[in-house]
């Protein structure tokens, strides 16, 4: 007699499979910030700040250590994340609009029964597909009082757009129908330039040093010309907008906002009542200590949020199987290189935090140092869910590196590829290779190439390339970016692609009656 008739049926593994699907499929709070970088994530060694509820999700469940974006920049990363694929296979090289009639990972949960809502920044120049709910940002948004829309139109909301993004995420969660699994993206638009606090936050670092990064003075020799020509250097490029200066009182309309676009030699400050006119490297000093007081200001507003969002899955019995994610859609330079914003192949601005919470399958305090890319966060919500990796995705689940292993053929390599040129930071298209120990940069519009030894010079300030002693290495490289360029179908298709700024500005629709 056979004592399980119904294996003899369908194969074991799909048995299991359906039951647990069925069952127990995890719930996914998918939580993204715009451009927070993992060096100022206490979790991460920050020096700069202390981030708590950021370090719980890293206490309870796991720190990915090498999570990288195929190309740094807003909405090709956020194409990328949708539809497990690189840049130059979803369409989205630059900042041009997402076709939404592709298949995405919200379609594929929505259809095998989940519950799919996307709140806060977007950005992707189409309206959202795939989800039963949605309320997004026009654009980049704003800051204080946003608007937002829906498929009905839009709405102001009073207040601050981190307390905003996750009043509406508890709230959909509230009201969300509990028969089913949820997938839900929850996108902040901070710490996005120009880096606006809250009032509760704005004075958090106010007068407070921020530490130097040791590579923010970078006389940048031995590197390409790509790194001189660009103008994200925050001694050179921040406006008097991003320093939240005050025009004089004389310019009013289009002469104060043109006054503050300009990028100022000198500032004028006042101290304890009295002027202080500041040049050289005062100037300098003040530059990068009000960048950073005011980003990281932003960032304690997305942390208490986080706290909120945690707190509330965790008296609401969903603790157990919700995967919690926190990551960004790419690093970001606090001052490294000189530098503030993203784009370059440089760990920090390549670099993803990515920490994740899921007690009923990852072990608190855990870490994994296995090359994760943004193309793998699709399959790994499929396989939550039970879904199989469809053949055209270009990245793999997680779900081997949460459980503690690391498959043996798992990448020791990615690809990476910029191609937004000049742009708003006149930022030189390229592409590379980052290995496990090693990165390879081709500029490939100016012929010009960069390679570091990331285990001998972490902070990438020698280029090795034209190094006699590298040229093993170098060649090695080289082949290995060529292998997984033709690997991963990039022929150049968007090699000539011109920066486009259309989803940048974008009018909401009418307002709601
Ligand atoms: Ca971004």
């Amino acid at each position: 007699m056979l004592a399980f008739p119904l294996l003899t049926c369908r194969p074991l593994a799909e048995v299991a499979l359906g039951a647990a699907a069925a069952a127990q499929r995890p719930n996914v709070l998918f939580i993204m910030t715009d451009d927070h970088a993992a060096q100022s994530i206490s979790s991460y060694g920050s020096k700069v700040n202390h981030t708590p509820n950021m370090d719980r999700i890293a206490k309870e469940g796991m720190r990915m250590d090498r999570v990288f974006a195929t190309n740094s920049i807003c909405t090709p990363s956020r194409a990328t994340i949708l539809t497990g694929k690189y840049s130059h296979l979803n369409g989205v090289p630059v900042f041009n609009r997402f076709d939404g009639s592709q298949p995405t990972v919200a379609k594929m949960l929505q259809q095998a029964g989940y519950y799919t809502a996307m709140i806060g920044k977007w950005h992707l120049g189409s309206d959202p597909t795939g989800f039963d709910y949605w309320n997004i940002l026009p654009g980049q948004g704003v800051y204080n009082n946003p608007t937002f829309y829906d498929k009905d139109g839009s709405t102001v909301y009073q207040g601050y757009v981190t307390d905003i993004i996750t009043d509406i995420t508890i709230e959909v969660l509230k009201n969300r129908p509990k028969d089913k699994p949820f997938f839900m993206m929850s996108h902040h638009k901070a710490p996005h330039r120009e880096w606006i606090p809250d009032e509760k936050h704005r004075k958090q670092f106010e007068g407070k040093h921020i530490p130097e990064p040791p590579t923010l003075r970078d006389d940048y020799s031995g590197r390409t010309d790509a790194i001189r020509e660009q103008q994200q250097s925050v001694f050179r490029d921040l406006t008097r907008q991003d320093l939240k200066l005050t025009p004089p009182p004389e310019l009013t309309g289009a002469a104060a906002r043109k006054w503050l676009m300009e990028k100022p030699t000198e500032v004028e400050i006042e101290v304890d009542g009295v002027k202080k006119r500041l040049t050289g490297k005062e100037l300098e000093d003040f530059k990068y200590q009000r960048y950073m007081q005011d980003y990281l200001a932003c960032i304690q507003s997305v942390d208490d949020n986080i706290g909120r969002l945690l707190d509330w899955l965790d008296a609401n019995g969903l603790r157990e199987n919700t995967v919690v994610i926190y990551t960004s859609d790419q690093g970001f330079f606090l001052g490294e290189h000189g530098m503030y914003d993203k784009r370059f192949m440089y760990e920090e601005s390549l670099r993803m935090p990515f920490l994740v919470r899921w007690p009923a399958g990852i072990k608190p305090g855990s870490a994994s140092d296995a090359i994760g890319i943004n193309c793998d966060f699709a399959p790994t919500f499929l396989d939550l869910a039970g879904l199989p990796t469809p053949a055209d995705m270009q990245g793999r689940s997680f779900l081997p590196l949460w459980k503690g292993g690391k498959p043996r053929n798992w990448r020791r390599a990615m690809y990476y590829r910029y191609y937004h040129d000049p742009g708003d930071h006149n930022t030189r298209a390229h592409y590379g290779i980052r290995t496990e120990t090693h990165k390879l940069i081709y500029f490939w519009k100016k012929d010009q190439w960069e390679c570091y030894d990331l285990v001998a010079d972490p902070l990438e300030m020698h280029n090795l390339y034209n190094d006699p002693g590298s040229q093993k290495i170098v060649a090695a490289l080289k082949q290995e970016l060529y292998r997984l360029k033709k690997e991963v179908k990039d022929d150049d298709q968007f090699a000539d692609s011109q920066p486009q700024t259309s989803s940048y500005v974008q009018a909401p629709p009418p307002k709601k009656q």
